[in-house]
């Protein structure tokens, strides 16, 4: 038999590499909360069109890395050929073809990647005229008297109701609302701005006229060339500020702060050799100026590109400064820049930022060409990179987003936000320290004979419910093995035999030192923990 294996671009995370995920993971926490952030869970999947429309048609994520899938019990086929037959049962009436036969008609079908595939059941009369819809009959029950066939139809917009004549004049309305209900596209989600934003505008948290600071910590998946630091699940820390104007959302002191948090959490997890490049993208009202100019520019050199950058410089211009092609690089350098196309009010508002960060010494370079990879973002851009990632080496992106959640149809609520590559990280810390030692037991509890597993395990109990982290061998070991289990996990042992289990005094050995000790069951816990650290 094969022997199954983690998905490619997949990977497990074991002890004691889990303790460094941790102590990660409990340090975002805990400087998260020095800034009053409150965490959200969203889901894993959300709606393929949350992702379409929030991150952006033309993106990589979306146009080649997102795990979409059709969802769906497909649909109640009775329920649909009732539904459909009663809607439709005038039209049957007034067809030219068979009105006798034609109300047996009836028909289910199932999505297929933009067409609609239909098992039409009619009579046959009728089934002679619908054979000429079928690419393909399937079957043909006489005893029945009843046809089925498959016919492929394509339909252009699933979400509009489409009728489709045939040469015979046959019609065949699709019935949307059935449909639909059925069957829905669903994503695996591929970051998580979009998923909080939709959260936002559905639990209305605007409406408390209060910033919203959320931060996340959560698997996110991109069909992507696994490699190092890059992954196909991979994990993503983030937060976003997100509220109504009047709650401030759009001033500048909010993406200083954030920055500035990003700079502590680093520090308090002695990452060091990060740098901060910044940029502005300017405003929606600057943004199709500066496309219009990138769009001019590119015309004549664009032969001259990748073809992944030829496309966008049709479609989506300032993908093309997004583009890590090294190919590409000379043309792209020669391009317009954005700052020469901000308005006053973005430029002041970069201004700010940059004075805030210089006030409490966060240190930046600022790169004209940081557009990053995301439609959603406005003004304020960013990125966190380590030289100790290699190629891979940004640590965090993120930026304003000030039209998101009426993108989404949401209320106005500018925010601002960034996620950081959990894995990338990690890799960062494991390069700069040694790997973590597996963590010791307080202690290992050797019964001595296997009439002392149950004392055993009631005494394991007392001390694990006074917090100590306890490991319980077993009776039927020889006391040989035990001792060396026992200093394998753990940093001491304790013996329990008849006698210690009579008088309640207990044997005690400390593995590093060599000592032992008798202790009374009640010292034991206290006993343990001075002996520890
Ligand atoms: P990259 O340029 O490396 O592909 P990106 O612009 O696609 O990054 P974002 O969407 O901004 O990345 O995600 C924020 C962070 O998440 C990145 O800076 C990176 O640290 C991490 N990240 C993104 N994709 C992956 C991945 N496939 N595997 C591991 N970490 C990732
Ligand atoms: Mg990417």
């Amino acid at each position: 038999m094969t022997v199954l294996k983690a998905v490619r671009g997949t990977r497990d995370l074991l002890p004691p590499e889990t303790e460094l995920w941790n102590r990660v993971e409990a340090t975002t926490r805990r400087v998260f909360a020095r800034y009053n952030f409150g965490e959200i869970r969203t889901p894993i999947f959300e709606d393929t069109s949350l992702f379409a429309r929030g991150v952006g048609e033309e993106t990589d994520i979306v146009s080649k890395e997102m795990y979409t899938w059709e969802d769906g019990e497909r649909f109640d086929r009775d329920l649909l050929r009732d539904k459909w037959l009663r809607e439709n049962i005038a039209r049957f009436e007034s067809w030219s073809l068979d009105r006798t036969a034609a109300p047996k008609a009836d028909f289910e079908g199932q999505q297929m990647d933009g067409s609609w595939e239909f098992v039409i059941f009619a009579s046959q009369t009728t089934s002679s005229q619908l054979l000429s819809l079928a690419d393909e009959v399937r079957e043909w029950n006489a005893a029945s008297g009843r046809f089925r066939g498959i016919g492929r139809i394509v339909i252009p917009t699933i979400s509009e109701a489409a009728v489709v004549t045939t040469p015979e004049g046959i019609l065949i309305e699709k019935v949307s609302g059935a449909f639909h209900k059925s069957s829905q596209s669903l994503t695996l989600r591929p970051e998580n701005t979009a998923g909080v934003v939709r959260a936002y505008i559905e639990h209305k948290l605007g409406e408390s006229g209060l910033l919203q600071k959320l931060f996340y910590i959560g698997p996110q998946f991109r069909r992507e060339r696994p490699q190092k630091g890059r992954y196909r699940q991979f994990w993503q820390i983030g937060a976003e500020v997100i509220g109504p104007p009047s709650a401030g959302s759009e001033s500048p002191l909010r993406d200083a702060e954030v920055l500035e948090m990003l700079a502590s959490f680093l520090d308090e997890l002695n990452i060091t050799g990060w740098t901060l490049v910044l940029n502005s993208v300017g405003s929606a009202t600057d943004r199709p100026k500066y496309v219009a100019a990138l769009r001019e520019a590119l015309a004549p050199v664009k032969d001259q590109m990748s073809p992944d950058n030829q496309r966008r410089a049709e479609t989506n211009p300032l993908r093309v400064l997004d583009s890590k092609d090294p190919a590409d690089e000379a043309i792209i350098a020669t391009l317009p820049k954005i700052a020469d196309f901000l308005d006053d009010e973005s430029k002041a508002h970069f201004a700010a930022v940059l004075a805030a960060l210089d006030a409490c010494g966060v240190q930046y370079e600022i790169n004209p060409r940081l557009v990053r990879g995301l439609d959603y973002y406005t003004r304020t851009t960013f990125e966190f990179t380590h030289d100790g990632l290699g190629a891979q080496n940004a640590l965090l992106g993120g930026g304003r987003y000030d039209g998101l959640s009426e993108m989404l149809g949401g209320p106005k609520a500018p925010g601002i936000g960034f996620a950081m590559g959990l894995d990338r990280l990690i890799l960062t810390l494991q390069s700069a320290e040694a790997e973590p030692a597996p963590v010791l037991a307080d202690a290992f509890i050797a019964p001595l004979g296997e009439a002392l597993n149950a004392p055993a395990l009631a005494l394991a109990r007392d001390l694990r419910r006074q917090g100590m982290r306890i490991e319980l061998g077993d009776g039927a070991f020889r006391i040989r093995k035990s001792f060396e289990i026992g200093n394998k996990l753990a940093r001491n042992i304790i013996l329990l035999g008849e006698d210690e289990h009579a008088s309640g005094i207990l044997t005690v050995k400390n593995f590093a030192t060599g000592e032992q000790t008798k202790i009374p069951r009640g010292d034991l816990a206290q006993a343990l923990r001075s002996s520890g650290n």
